[in-house]
């Protein structure tokens, strides 16, 4: 897990804190940093600066490289979760992929939850139903994760594939926390690798986390100019450890980001989320959510690395999400 400042050679709390309160909240930062600009800020001598760049750029998880095969085989891996309508599978290229992050973003009540709700059901589901036959970690900020909705999608599933399934099995394959604050909902990502350790060699893996909403606390703590730096530079992080469980767990990361329509706006794309590039292109795959006649939604996926842009509608019922 991550590295704190404190934890490298020659760096006392003072220093980490000082550090800290300039912008240098990383390690990484910290590696990247000349000795005079250390100087400067935490208000130590140059050869000092000098040994803390050093310690940690040998602390600081800077991977490496991997031939195209090896890349190539992970990507052999990379499972593919149905959602239950069939446009949403075909528009995805065949599900919501594993290894990777898919945003979904939209206004208030557009279902990013009710998707993501289908989404945790779908997970459990045997591979040849859609699913990737593992367990679910949701990560709630906003207290919207209702056990009713699970019970209703899987009455759904049984009435769909003509069989029992159990609402109670289901549920307790679906760990969910509640994260109070932005660095709440950071930590729990450790957490979440630490539950996900603990249930790789079970029956019942976890392949697929949740954070919904990825962005509430982050908007709600960070306002102001001065400080859309720091909630930035957070916000990477987080997504930088979220991409990382994916990949280790072979599973789908899903985060929701809640956008408001502008109908004043004129220029630029309604479709983009405003309140700026607040995930810049940290996901890999992003939907677009609105509403449309009754229980229709309109999921458009936009700027995919490999997929065409396009648009699919699904329906959220009482069962679930459907063609
Ligand atoms: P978001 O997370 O994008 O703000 P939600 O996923 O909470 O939005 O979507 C809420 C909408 O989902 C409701 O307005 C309603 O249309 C639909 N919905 C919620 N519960 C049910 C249900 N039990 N049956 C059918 N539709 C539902
Ligand atoms: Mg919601």
């Amino acid at each position: 897990s991550e590295i704190l400042l404190e934890e490298l050679d020659h760096v006392g709390p003072a220093t980490a804190q000082k550090l800290n309160d300039a912008g240098y909240n990383s390690v990484e930062a910290v590696a990247v940093a000349s000795p005079s600009e250390l100087v400067a800020t935490a208000e130590i001598g140059e050869s000092t600066a000098a040994k803390i760049i050093s310690a940690a750029r040998s602390a600081a998880d800077i991977g490496g490289f991997e031939t195209g095969d090896f890349v190539m085989q992970r990507r052999m891996e990379v499972g593919k979760l149905r959602t239950g309508c069939e446009e949403f599978d075909e528009l995805m290229g065949g599900g919501i992929e594993t290894q990777s992050i898919t945003e979904m973003y939209g206004e208030f009540g557009s279902g990013k939850t009710q998707i993501a709700h289908q989404l945790a059901v779908n997970t459990q589901l045997p591979r040849d139903m859609g699913g990737l036959d593992g367990s679910v970690i949701i990560i709630d900020t906003e207290n919207t994760f209702r056990p009713e909705r699970i019970e209703q999608m899987v009455a759904g599933l049984s009435q769909k594939f003509e069989q029992d399934f159990d609402p109670a099995e289901f549920l307790k394959n679906i760990h969910v926390a509640r994260a109070y604050n932005s660095n709440h909902q950071i930590l729990l990502v450790d957490a979440a690798m630490e539950m996900a350790n603990n249930l790789k060699n079970t029956d019942k893996p976890v392949r697929l986390v949740i954070v919904d909403s990825l962005t509430a606390h982050f908007r709600a703590e960070y306002v102001g100019r001065g400080t859309l730096a720091d909630r930035q530079q957070k916000l990477n992080k987080h997504l930088h450890d979220l991409q990382r469980f994916g990949d280790l767990n072979n599973a789908s990361v899903i985060v929701t980001n809640q956008v408001m329509s502008k109908p004043d706006a004129f220029f630029g794309d309604p479709t983009r989320p405003i309140g700026g590039h607040i995930l810049g292109h940290t996901a890999t795959f992003r939907l677009y959510i609105r509403k449309s006649k009754g229980d229709k939604r309109i999921v458009k996926l936009v700027d995919s690395p490999c997929l065409p842009d396009g648009e699919a509608v699904a329906c959220i019922t009482t069962d679930g999400l459907c063609d």
